[in-house]
């Protein structure tokens, strides 16, 4: 197994809550300067067009929400049924992860590089620890593949 070194995130439901009301679920900031401190890189795999995710991105990243990064992180272009890993340019599949709310978009060959986390949704409490507790899988994969090395 190799060391996962890109990350794929999703965006709503799993970092905020929707592309209309832009809530950053509760831990976001240090989620994401967690992922750049471990991973060399982080895409955006998200269904919303890029055009629509940009600006919503400025945003969070003037009020501070997110670290600057985030306006300019790469965004995946797809289309399809399902998050084909394998549309991120570059990217080893048995080395990217993929962070996503919802199963029915995870590729059925790629389960294994899933991180599951439950959908942020109404009423958006903010004692939702969802983004601490990923993490903490995260650096549980980055272990146990160095543990192997
Ligand atoms: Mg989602």
């Amino acid at each position: 197994m190799s060391p996962p070194d890109t990350l794929a995130l999703d965006l709503e439901g799993t970092l905020i809550s929707n592309a209309m009301s832009c809530f950053p679920r509760p831990g976001l900031r240090a989620f994401l300067d967690f992922a750049a401190l471990h991973f060399p890189r982080i895409v955006l795999f998200t269904a919303v067009a890029e055009h629509r995710v940009r600006p919503i991105l400025d945003v969070l990243a003037g009020e501070g929400d997110v670290p600057a990064w985030m306006a300019g992180i790469e965004i995946i272009g797809w289309s399809g049924e399902v998050k084909d890993l394998g549309c991120i340019p570059r990217a080893c599949l048995s080395s990217t992860l993929l962070v996503d709310d919802l199963e029915s978009y995870v590729h059925p060959d790629q389960r294994a590089q899933w991180i599951a986390i439950e959908p942020f949704s109404a009423p958006y409490p903010d004692t939702d620890r969802e983004l601490d507790r990923v993490a903490a899988v995260l650096r549980h994969r980055l272990q146990g593949a160095l543990g192997q090395m």
